[in-house]
């Protein structure tokens, strides 16, 4: 997918850090309203209808501006993520410096920081990633749901699965926790196991969350998959319009035999706060995003 032109504007926020309803519970911080990484399946682009933009998902963001963040040590403890709704190191932070910002502020704060992203700018930071790991609880994460470039391609506008991979492995290697988060996963498309073999020996966590076809974008995901890969159609249709859960659980059983099979862990909806022996990421199991939510990562599945 070619980057389009975006629209640039500058927002001012009270207060940049603001309570989480995801599953990992915390603070949500997103230095930019809007991501110019455009992904087609992009469950943050509902935000857009809050904005006031017409553009497309992908074709404006906003800068933010924030008071400086004067108290830190409020949040000890507490889990900071860093790009829920939009990617904190999308190609404009080159230029915005909005989350080496953020992260200046809150380097003394003693927070839990998780930066969810799919770019290698986050290697620009790596100076003050390792002063934050050292006085703080620091992970990055890194979405990679195919190893295919061409597929990738079709659904998003950020760096290669290459660059992504060649990033998380000199973030590990400094000694920085690091995430693999399969996310999303397509039926019949994403090789959770090809991927795994891949990043099991830079990364401590694997994240494995499912494709969710509620928001706005399905129409488009089934008219993607009915053009490119018709034989999948029945497939998708059975998942997303009957709402059949088979195929998920035969994959959670699957990562839970190749967590066996590498002497991994394997949990459901936790996400301990460990180094691993190189090689054996823990698995966690993310199907379901909605029977997480609010859970705190308890381990606790609200069952439907
Ligand atoms: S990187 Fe995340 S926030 Fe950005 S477009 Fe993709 S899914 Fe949405």
């Amino acid at each position: 997918m070619e980057q389009t032109e975006i629209k640039i504007g500058f927002v001012r926020t009270g207060n940049i850090m603001t309570k989480s309803s995801a599953p990992l519970g915390g603070y949500s911080v997103n230095p930019y309203v809007g991501c110019p990484h455009a992904c087609r399946y992009c469950y943050a682009s509902f935000m857009k209808r809050f904005t006031g933009h017409t553009e497309d998902w992908g074709a404006f963001m906003d800068v933010k501006e924030w008071p400086a963040i004067t108290d830190p040590g409020k949040y000890a403890g507490q889990k900071v993520i860093v790009g829920t709704v939009t990617d904190g190191y999308n190609p404009l932070e080159e230029k915005f410096g909005r989350t080496r910002l953020l992260l200046e502020q809150l380097k003394d704060s003693g927070a839990e920081i998780l930066i969810c992203t799919k770019s290698d700018l986050v290697l620009r930071d790596l100076d003050l990633l390792l002063e934050i790991n050292g006085r703080n609880r620091l992970t990055v994460s890194w979405s990679v749901n195919t190893l295919d470039e061409a597929f990738k391609n079709d659904m998003d506008a950020a760096v290669s699965i290459e660059r992504r991979l060649a990033a998380m492995k000199r973030v590990y290697e400094a000694g920085i926790r690091t995430v693999c988060f399969i996310s999303p996963v397509f039926p019949g498309i994403t090789d959770i196991e090809a991927i795994f073999e891949r990043a099991k020996d830079q990364c401590d966590l694997v994240w494995l969350e499912n494709l969710n076809l509620r928001g706005g974008f399905k129409a488009g995901i089934m008219g993607y998959i009915a053009q490119k890969r018709p034989e999948l159609l029945p497939l998708y249709e059975e998942i997303y319009n009957k709402r059949d859960r088979s195929c998920f659980e035969a994959l959670e059983k699957k990562a839970e035999e190749m967590a066996k099979r590498h002497g991994c862990r394997f949990v459901d909806n936790e996400t301990p706060y460990e180094r691993v022996p190189q090689g054996h990421p823990t698995i966690v199991d993310y199907f379901y995003h909605e029977e997480v939510r609010g859970t705190g990562n308890s381990g606790v599945r609200n069952k439907r």
